[in-house]
């Protein structure tokens, strides 16, 4: 595949959908546990030659929650965990604001994040996927052209279907 082909890609959003969402903040890394079907399921989805993104709104950094630096602890494990597997991972957009506090364009259901790993990783919208726990997850991406599916909170990614 040449450089410059745009990129089919696997739009994913990160609480409930890659780690278990226990139904508030995960604010720090020994609350970050990796739902058993992502793995194997994103390892395949790479062999299908799918990249993979992460999209996620983290408005706990605004409510003061947990910090930046917390966040970025996750993030960077999460990134070990998906590249030693084979994982074809591109990147993660999170949006640190929270309407509580002050409005943003990335936060979900903005299409801000969506726009932006599109025109920075030359991702093909018409062929890129988004999954989303949350309709706000989906909307985001219809905004920015992108397909949606939705799943339940902490579903096993094995059940879905690209
Ligand atoms: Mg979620
Ligand atoms: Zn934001």
């Amino acid at each position: 595949m040449s450089n410059l082909e745009p990129k089919k890609a696997i739009l994913l959003d990160r609480d409930g959908v890659i780690n278990h969402d226990p139904g508030d903040y995960t604010t720090h890394i020994s609350e970050f546990t990796i739902l058993p079907g992502v793995i194997p399921t994103l390892k395949k989805w790479t062999d299908d030659g799918y990249v993979i993104v992460v999209i996620t709104n983290q408005g706990g950094v605004a409510k003061g929650r947990y910090t930046l630096d917390d966040f970025y602890e996750i993030d960077a494990y999460m990134r070990k965990e998906f590249l030693s597997a084979g994982i074809a991972y591109l990147d993660t957009y999170f949006c640190p604001h929270h309407d509580a506090i002050s409005h943003c364009l990335c936060r979900k259901p903005g299409s801000g994040m969506v726009e932006k790993a599109i025109a920075r990783h030359r991702i093909n919208p018409e062929t890129a996927v988004m999954i989303g726990d949350k309709w706000r997850d989906l909307e985001a991406a219809e905004k920015a052209g992108v397909r949606g599916i939705k799943i339940d909170v902490n579903q096993d990614l094995r059940t879905i279907e690209v």
